[in-house]
């Protein structure tokens, strides 16, 4: 084996992907409830995604950031206008786009003469697996045998608004609050309501910025192209997406407010990949088709029907504690660990995934059907008739 033992893979390959559709090497199909981890919004093999991949791979793949590149101005001139911040910066993943948000935090820290500058980041959180994006997480597992992890994070109770008010209060040297709008990694958690309003205005009266982690909720999935747009009026500081904005095509973004925009001078930042031709024209396809289709409408209704469905069926089980979630990302939390429950719905033709040991965590394709909206249920039902 000369792959590094890393991940825990289980044996299947697939082959080729159609809609919500995977297919193995011997021609099985099955229903993908995961999305390549939330992030084939528009299902696999789309083909405004597949066309804009093969007419910008004949023109032109790479040219780096030392020459204007049209598709990434144009790709984030999209991003502000959904979002209504005002810049966007461009990268290849999400545990990148944490990284830039931190760094654009500590550049914020020292503009007000703050020279140890903290992030407020919260329990259960997942930012991902660089040094810093690996501190940030509220999670000892991904932390462990690392350290010395980086300095300058405090830690509060994820939604416990009067908690975050004490510190910020308390430590005049936080500068900024990162904060996903609904936790992903850390159990299908949506924030209570009001958080995110709560949180803008303590940074707001605390001069620090707000930085959504969208790199899972973002691009549509949970009913609005961002999760804060959920709290009307709200805008954070910094949105930091990757996922689901190229479908399948590795790309992260920031996109931020002018004032924090403004703190990266040339030089400050930069990736050799970030923002490239290739990736762009595929997020462009993204963000054409979610906006021809109005799929972030659609990805509220079948989240919305997929949790009534849940609860129809489960809120009377005995291995059921709740169905939690927001839009098509969707918990079912469970009483206990269950046993090889990824394997045996696999087993049983369908993709999921357990994620803080017992919540089942759904992220299928926003082009999902109520037909397969019944068919996942259905598949959920029997696999839980052995765990009662
Ligand atoms: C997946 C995820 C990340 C990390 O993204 P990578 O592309 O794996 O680096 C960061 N934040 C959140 C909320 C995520 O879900």
């Amino acid at each position: 084996m000369a792959l590094m033992n890393n991940y825990a893979r289980l044996p299947v390959a697939f082959v080729r992907g159609e809609g919500a559709w995977l297919y193995d090497e011997s021609g099985r199909k099955y229903l993908d409830a995961l999305a390549g981890i939330a992030v084939c919004g528009l299902g696999h093999s789309h083909p405004a995604v597949t066309h804009a991949l093969q007419a910008q791979a004949s023109k032109l793949l790479h040219t780096s950031n030392l020459y204007e590149i049209p598709e990434q101005t144009a790709l984030s001139d999209d991003l502000c206008r959904l979002s209504g911040l005002d810049a966007a910066l461009f990268c290849n993943s999400g545990a990148e786009a944490n990284e830039a948000a931190i760094k654009l935090a500590r550049l914020h820290g020292h503009s007000r003469g703050i020279a140890e500058p903290k992030i407020l980041v919260f329990t259960q959180s997942f930012h991902g697996r660089t040094l810093a994006a690996l501190t940030a997480t509220g999670n000892r597992k991904i932390q462990a045998g690392f350290a010395p992890l980086v300095p300058g994070f405090v830690r509060a109770p994820y939604g416990d608004l009067a908690t975050v008010q004490g510190m910020l209060a308390a430590d005049p040297e936080i500068v900024a609050v990162l904060v996903e709008p609904v936790q992903g990694e850390g159990g299908v958690r949506p924030a209570p309501v009001g958080f995110l309003h709560g949180l803008r205005k303590l940074c707001d009266q605390h001069e620090a910025l707000l930085m959504c982690d969208e790199v899972q909720t973002g691009i549509g999935r949970t009913g609005h192209y961002f999760a804060f747009q959920h709290e009307k009026g709200l805008l954070p500081d910094v949105l930091c997406l990757a996922k689901g904005l190229g479908n399948g095509v590795p790309i992260g973004a920031i996109v931020a407010r002018q004032a924090a925009a403004d703190l990266f001078g040339p030089g400050k930042h930069g990736s050799t990949f970030g923002g490239g031709p290739l990736v762009c024209a595929a997020a462009r396809a993204v963000l054409r088709t979610m906006e021809a289709e109005d799929i972030p409408t659609r990805a509220a209704a079948m989240g919305e029907l997929l949790q009534n469905r849940l609860r129809e069926r489960f809120s009377e089980h005995p291995a059921v504690e709740e169905v939690r979630g927001l839009g098509l990302m969707v918990g079912v939390v469970l009483r206990h660990e269950p046993q090889d429950f990824v394997r045996r719905a696999l087993d049983a033709g369908v993709l999921l995934n357990v994620t803080a040991g017992r919540v089942i965590r759904l992220l299928p394709p926003l082009i999902f059907t109520s037909e397969q909206v019944d068919l996942l249920v259905d598949t959920l039902v029997g696999l839980l008739q052995e765990e009662a």
